[in-house]
């Protein structure tokens, strides 16, 4: 009898519902508490082989029987770990809110008679599932187009779907100040180059733009090294197959920062953020064109 990977749980000292890859990344942080909803046993994140996130009950505890992710205890074992037996892997939720949201941290643990009504208070808000600007685009760039309406993103306090915060760069009735660069997520095919030295690449939208005296002049990006080999970047190294130069299989996703002409450059160019967990460029392989 093998039950569901349980993939959200009750945290007692943020006092709400939290995604299991959320909390996962947090667990060093302080002490922190996590409960099921559904038969309140304690939990602990964990991550399992497949590189999902899930909750797992507390080593020696089981859910109780009538709970949806309550497993039986196989004999002889101390206890029970869904990596070893045939759970189906939990779907990755999308995140709701592209940033991180402050809470306040309470310590301590809660008292068993208390806990049935936080975690019935709890239930009752939405659930927030944070995420960078590449697990964004990575939800979007998966979901269908059904799905992109219906599931909801918040960038910036502006609440809206994944289908209106995109938004394709190609419309010609637009300039580059007409775009909100600050509080959408800017997309469109892109050219992408290999510089001459390690780790440089360069960006060319398809589209191009009037900016001053400029007209009709594509978006150059410059991916510099210090980009490139920044943890959540280090993919764009290996976007280009070996030997190739470049290639127009891509699209680009621009969020936080707005395009600028340079005069020394002559080109119109863009300023990456320092820190690109929430801003900057993404980089996809066109769907059609995916290798
Ligand atoms: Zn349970």
């Amino acid at each position: 009898m093998c039950g569901r990977m349980e993939t959200v749980a009750y945290c007692y000292n943020r006092n709400r519902l939290e995604v299991a890859e959320m909390a996962h990344s947090r667990q060093s942080d302080q002490e922190v508490y996590f409960y099921c909803p559904e038969c309140h046993v304690g939990v602990v994140p964990a991550r399992s082989r497949k590189n999902n996130y899930f909750f797992r009950a507390l080593s020696g505890h089981l859910h109780q029987k009538n709970c949806s992710f309550y497993k039986e205890r196989i004999e002889g074992s101390g206890h029970y770990s869904p990596q070893e037996h045939s759970s189906a892997e939990p779907e990755r939720l999308p995140p709701t809110i592209l940033g991180a949201i402050a809470t306040q941290h309470r310590i301590g643990k809660p008292s068993p008679r208390d806990l049935p009504q936080l975690i019935r208070q709890a239930k009752e808000a939405p659930l927030v599932v944070e995420g960078s600007f590449e697990q964004v685009v990575e939800a979007w760039n998966t979901m269908s187009r059904d799905k992109k309406r219906l599931t909801s993103l918040t960038i910036n306090g502006t609440q809206g779907t994944y289908e209106d915060r995109f938004e394709f760069i190609g419309d010609t009735t637009k300039n580059a100040n007409d775009f909100n660069w600050e509080d959408k997520i800017i997309y469109g095919k892109t050219c992408l180059a290999k510089g001459n030295r390690e780790g440089v690449y360069f960006l060319d939208s398809i589209r191009k733009f009037d900016v001053g005296e400029e007209k009709r002049k594509v978006l150059n990006i410059i991916i510099r090294e210090e980009y490139s080999k920044q943890k959540q970047k280090k993919y764009i190294r290996n976007l280009l197959n070996d030997g190739e130069k470049r290639s127009d299989a891509f699209t680009l996703f621009i969020h936080g920062c707005r395009p600028e002409y340079n005069y020394e450059r002559k080109k119109i160019g863009l300023s990456l953020p320092d820190n690109s967990t929430y801003k900057g460029v993404c980089v996809r392989a066109n769907k059609r064109a995916q290798r």
